[in-house]
């Protein structure tokens, strides 16, 4: 459910302009929803009845046991310090071990420009940007486990209830260094500010905070396929916000041009390979 505040009504028809599928409520129809939300900070919305949240770990392992079974094998802990050309294909240098292959994927989400620089070739401008969330635990009488994902029209903040808790992101994205994130104080203040001036709710507790990073290419579009230069090295990177959702989908992307198969994408994803093609990445 978007929400916007008298002054924001502009960017809510531009919004439902843009996007369809939204149904447009008034902001008692919001705050009959949701009713934490401020009278004052809500004058109309736009609501999406078809979302749902996705089992992210289910998911994860889903992949992991897929990978499995078609036989392929997970390392963990081998971090990569070197890639150099060996034979035509990538020679990939962890502290203890050396992996060889004729096609190396960096999916390396915020690092992956880092891999680029590492195999000699551009980062292809992908920046990883910060992002903090809290989570809240709200008076029991308060809180409800099915109210909708909520969002300011300007995403100035978001909060969604999460295993009885309220997540609250100031959707910050703030430039950063591809590093373990940790979330900053001022970010927080923001995002208990926006929220307290959203909502009838005085917040004196945080259960929780942490920070991630969700990394971008100039033009926010995900990068997938092979270097420009270097056509043994491909890219399935710059995710920004979205890389669990469409993970499903920009693999099979991915996977097509890895295997030479792309005349065989459903009919619709084949327009994607130009548009995600790092190729308009490179002047
Ligand atoms: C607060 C927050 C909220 C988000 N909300 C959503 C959401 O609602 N929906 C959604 O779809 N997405 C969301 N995202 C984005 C999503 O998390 C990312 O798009 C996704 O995790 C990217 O997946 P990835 O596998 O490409 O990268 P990552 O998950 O970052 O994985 C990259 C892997 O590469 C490894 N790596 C890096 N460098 C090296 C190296 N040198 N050697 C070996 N391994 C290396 C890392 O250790 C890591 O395991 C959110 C992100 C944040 C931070």
């Amino acid at each position: 459910m978007f929400v916007a505040r008298q002054d924001q009504l502009h960017q809510l028809s531009a919004f439902q302009e843009e996007i369809s599928g939204f149904q447009e409520i008034s902001g008692g129809d919001a705050i009959l929803r949701v009713p934490i939300l401020n009278a004052d900070s809500v004058a109309a919305g736009l609501l999406e009845t078809g979302g749902g949240d996705l089992d992210v770990d289910a998911t994860l392992q889903g992949f992991l046991r897929l990978l499995h079974q078609r036989g392929g094998v997970l390392h963990c802990q081998q971090e990569v310090h070197a890639l150099s050309k060996r034979s035509g294909g990538w020679l990939v240098i962890t502290e203890d071990r050396e992996f060889y292959c004729e096609t190396l994927v960096n999916a390396a989400g915020s690092w992956a420009g880092e891999l680029g620089r590492l195999a000699g070739l551009s980062d292809l401008g992908i920046t990883p940007r910060l992002r903090t969330a809290l989570l809240l635990r709200l008076p029991a009488q308060l809180f409800d486990a099915d109210w909708p994902l909520v969002v300011d029209i300007d995403e100035e903040f978001y909060f969604k209830p999460n295993a009885g808790l309220l997540l609250l992101s100031p959707a910050d994205e703030t430039p950063s260094a591809a590093c373990d994130a940790q979330p900053e104080e001022w970010d927080i203040a923001v995002a208990l500010d926006r929220f307290q001036r959203a909502s009838t709710l005085r917040i004196s507790r945080i259960e929780h905070k942490w920070a991630g990073l969700r990394s971008f290419a100039a033009d926010r579009e995900f990068v997938v396929g092979f270097d420009p230069i270097d056509k043994g090295f491909s890219w399935l990177a710059g995710q920004g916000g979205y890389g669990v959702q469409t993970a499903p989908g920009l693999a099979k992307l991915s996977a097509s041009l890895l295997l030479n198969a792309a005349d065989r994408l459903p009919e619709q994803m084949t327009p994607y390979l130009q548009v995600l093609s790092p190729e308009r990445l490179i002047d």
